[in-house]
């Protein structure tokens, strides 16, 4: 005999979860770690993603699948030129669409002027949308700090409910997960179960030369460092062909990225190669060159080019 009542689909619950925090505070790595697979772009330099991206989590269980949807926004942070303001508008989009904001902070340090700017974004783009005060790095800071911050951080995020965690470490990311299901709406799921980013593998790629050249690269080119896959081929049983360019702001800055005899070039191509195979599971060919195109940030066609939307 069937039970089930004809108003009484057998929904799970799905919805959309905007990772919201400063820029460093591990958004990246909370994604790629609740998701068990690298889709997002990790460095200790703040502003590594640029790009909304989503995150699918589904999750089959009773009453039905459900399926949670993580927007790992660019930091919210002061805006210096054009490339930061529509950062922050994409920030602000994503707190605007968000079923569950997740607040994340660094509890290894007391709470500063971009977390103020967070509380003063979420209060003003997302009122009455539900949050979870997230507070990461718990590996990283003594007990007796930890609580000093977490009284810091309340008096910021009032009313929220809170969970301690380690993205790095993966202490409490179950309990997380399970308290982000529990918050969403009931609904069936928005994308196929075996779907985990609404992004292209050439895109992925893309975050992920970039993230080495940052990683290798010191700090005069970084934040003008843009990344444009030209060519993705499939060569069958040799795997990938992959063409890309590295595009900074000045002439000087060519010399860097290249290096003495192409040296710093091809440790970057040699790390991103890795992380791109280690990302598809399968081989292969990368290559690289460096162009100028100047002053690109502040640059609406060229922005636009790079995929920062308006
Ligand atoms: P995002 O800018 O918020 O996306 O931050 P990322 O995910 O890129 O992380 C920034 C840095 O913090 C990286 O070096 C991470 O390895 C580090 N990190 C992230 N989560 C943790 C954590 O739980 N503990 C520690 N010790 N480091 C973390
Ligand atoms: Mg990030």
């Amino acid at each position: 005999m069937d039970h089930t009542e004809p108003n009484e689909p057998d929904f799970g619950r799905t919805g959309y979860v905007a990772i919201a925090g400063k820029p460093n505070v591990g958004k990246s790595t909370l994604l790629n770690a609740i998701l068990g697979q690298k889709i997002a772009a990790v460095t200790y330099r703040p502003q590594t993603t640029r790009k909304q991206q989503l995150g699918i989590l589904t999750r089959a269980g009773e009453p039905g699948v459900s399926q949670a949807i993580f927007i790992d926004t660019p930091g919210i942070h002061e805006p210096y030129h054009l490339l930061g303001e529509r950062m922050n508008s994409e920030a602000a989009a994503a707190l605007e669409d968000a079923d569950l904001i997740l607040v994340l902070v660094d509890a290894a340090r007391p709470p500063d002027d971009n977390d103020r700017r967070l509380a003063e974004a979420v209060a003003e783009h997302a009122p009455r949308t539900a949050r979870l005060l997230v507070f990461n790095k718990i590996d990283q800071v003594s007990p007796e700090s930890l609580e000093a911050h977490i009284d810091g951080f309340a008096e910021l995020f009032t009313e929220v409910e809170s969970i301690r965690i380690s993205a790095l470490r993966g202490d409490n990311l179950a309990e997380l997960v399970d308290t982000i299901f529990a918050r969403l709406p009931a609904g069936p799921p928005f994308f196929p179960p075996d779907q985990v980013t609404d992004l292209y593998e050439r895109e992925i790629s893309a975050d992920l030369i970039r993230e080495a050249a940052l990683l290798h690269l010191r700090d005069e080119v970084p934040h003008s460092l843009a990344v444009r896959i030209d060519q993705f081929k499939e060569r069958g049983d040799t795997g990938a062909y992959i063409e890309a360019t590295l595009f900074v702001e000045r002439d000087t800055q060519i010399g860097i990225v290249v290096g003495s005899g192409g040296e710093m070039l091809k440790r970057i191509g040699t790390h991103a190669r890795k992380e791109i195979e280690a990302m598809s599971g399968r081989k292969v060919h990368l290559q690289l060159r460096v162009k100028v195109r100047k002053n690109w940030r502040s640059d609406p066609g060229t922005l636009s080019n790079f995929g920062f939307s308006k």
